[in-house]
Order: structure tokens, then C-alpha cells, then sequence
């Protein structure tokens, strides 16, 4: 899961609003005490989601989302979550973004994959 982790915090950590940035420097997680990041708690079902969509639009990866992510997440109550609707999540907001970082990895592991054992 590292390089995924690695990978979002390089890609949307660093744009995100709840960053506390020095500079253009990452520094932390800014979200207040008590709240986690659904990015990073969630991380292994949006890596499933991104790999189960194979499509141009962005409507058939959120549909994924909403039914494998946030039907487990504790803000969703049905299909409501307050939340999104105050753009206070950040698997939401920067969810283009966190998809694109694991096809990067992905991209990189199987290359690396593929050119095992060439010198
Ligand atoms: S809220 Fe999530 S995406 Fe934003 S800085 Fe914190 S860990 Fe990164
Ligand atoms: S949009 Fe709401 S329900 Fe979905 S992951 Fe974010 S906080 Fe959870």
C-alpha cells in the first residue's frame, strides 16, 4: 500500500485544502483532531474502484465510489452525505486526482514487473 500512499500525498496532499503547506512544502494533515481522511482510510477499495472502471467519463468511476465507498463510509446516511454536499471530503474533491495516482502506480509496478530480470 506504500507506494499508493506515496503517491497521494505527492499528487493530492500537496493541492489539497486541508494541507498545512510551508511554502510549496507538505508538512502535515491539517484535517481537525478526530477527523480522518477517507483517501487513506479508504485507499484499498478506491484502488478497486479505479481498477474495476474502465471508462472516459467520470460518472461511471463516481457510481463505483458511491456504492463500494461511500455505502461503508460513517457520513453517508443513504445516499446523502453532508460532507460532499459542503465539498468537505476529499475523496470527493480530489477524487480525479487520487484515481490518476494509482494508475500511475500501477502503470510503474507493471513495468517494473514486466522488465524483471532485464539487465
Ligand atoms: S485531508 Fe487527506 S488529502 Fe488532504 S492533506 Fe489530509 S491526508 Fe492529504
Ligand atoms: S463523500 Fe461522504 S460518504 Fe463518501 S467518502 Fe466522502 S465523506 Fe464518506
Amino acid at each position: 500500500m506504500q507506494p499508493y500512499l506515496d503517491a497521494v500525498r505527492d499528487k493530492v496532499c500537496t493541492v489539497c485544502l486541508d494541507a498545512v503547506m510551508h511554502g510549496d512544502q507538505f508538512v502535515r494533515c491539517g484535517l481537525p483532531k478526530g477527523r480522518t481522511c477517507p483517501v487513506e482510510v479508504f485507499l484499498p477499495q478506491v484502488i478497486g474502484v479505479v481498477e474495476a472502471v474502465d471508462s472516459w467519463l467520470l460518472d461511471d468511476y463516481v457510481k463505483v465510489l458511491r456504492e463500494k465507498v461511500c455505502a461503508i463510509c460513517k457520513h453517508s446516511e443513504g445516499d446523502v452525505c453532508v460532507l460532499r454536499l459542503q465539498a468537505d471530503c476529499p475523496l470527493d474533491r480530489y477524487f480525479m486526482l487520487v484515481a490518476e495516482a494509482i494508475q500511475e502506480v500501477n502503470t510503474r509496478l507493471n513495468a517494473e514487473a514486466a522488465t524483471v530480470g532485464i539487465p
